[in-house]
């Protein structure tokens, strides 16, 4: 579904991305990990082209990704993004934050926008929270509408960069359950992210970057059972 090929971006004399080739497959959940500055958010970054990139091909269901305009828009919501700020609108009610895309971006009739928007936010376990602004949600709940909002666009993949390192401890559950059970339903996901349950529980496939680069890619029993490289195994020694 999403497929980078011998993909470089610099920034500057930075390599923050170096050759790199990644193929994810429909419904596949591709957990990224790797020490800071590895270059993971510039992945992110680069999939839903808010980063341009210096050399290789992006495509996403074999269409290269385009580059302004329409089909750029499109393509946005084709990409869903989580990041670990929440990036709501502060002043619009949680039902108007999941609403606001289809309808102005899609052009989907209000009432039915609405009923969409309802059901997505009983799905993350914010329903009661609809009629609230943002400020009045806890983090948690702020970050599962943020899901909402992206799931509203019915996106194809949806891409989070660390979902769970702005939150409380206690709020990193509720948020880990509401992807896991996307990832049950068959979404494609790439995740980054810290929290090695959830990358052994519901990866498919667990990506280790260093130095702008994959220097590991494995299913996760293998990865954490028996990493390869000097990198990934000094990586897992720091947070294990
Ligand atoms: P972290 O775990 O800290 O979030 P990361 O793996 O997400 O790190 P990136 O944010 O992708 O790392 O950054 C990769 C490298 O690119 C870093 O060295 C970073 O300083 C650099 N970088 C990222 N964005 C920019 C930018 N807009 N301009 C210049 N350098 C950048
Ligand atoms: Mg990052």
């Amino acid at each position: 579904l999403v497929v980078l090929e011998g993909v470089h971006k610099w920034y500057g004399d930075l390599h923050a991305l170096d050759d790199v080739n990644l193929s994810i497959a429909k419904g596949e959940v591709v957990v990224v990990i790797g020490p800071s500055g590895s270059g993971k958010s510039t992945l992110c970054r680069t999939i839903n082209r808010l980063e341009t990139i210096d050399r290789g091909t992006i495509t996403i269901d074999g269409r290269p990704l385009p580059s302004g305009g329409k089909p750029l828009a499109a393509l946005r919501t084709e990409v869903g993004m989580v990041f670990h700020g929440f990036n709501l609108f502060a002043h619009k009610t949680v039902l108007d934050n999941v609403t606001l895309g289809p309808v102005r971006v899609r052009g989907d009739a209000p009432d039915e926008a609405e009923q969409h928007a309802r059901s997505l936010l009983e799905r993350v376990g914010v329903g009661d929270q609809a009629d609230k602004l943002p400020g009045q949600l806890s983090g948690g709940q702020q970050q599962r509408v943020a899901i909402a909002r992206a799931l509203a666009m019915d996106p194809k993949v949806m891409l989070f960069d660390e979902p769970t390192s702005a939150l409380d401890p206690e709020m990193i559950k509720e948020v880990l359950d509401v992807m896991v059970d996307l990832a049950r339903r068959g979404m494609t996901m790439v995740v980054v992210t810290h929290e090695m349950g959830f990358a052994r529980t519901a990866a498919d496939r667990v990506v280790f970057m260093a130095g702008g680069a994959v220097v590991e890619e494995s299913a996760p029993e293998a990865f954490f059972g028996s990493p390869q490289t000097q990198r990934a195994r000094d990586f897992l020694s720091t947070i294990l």
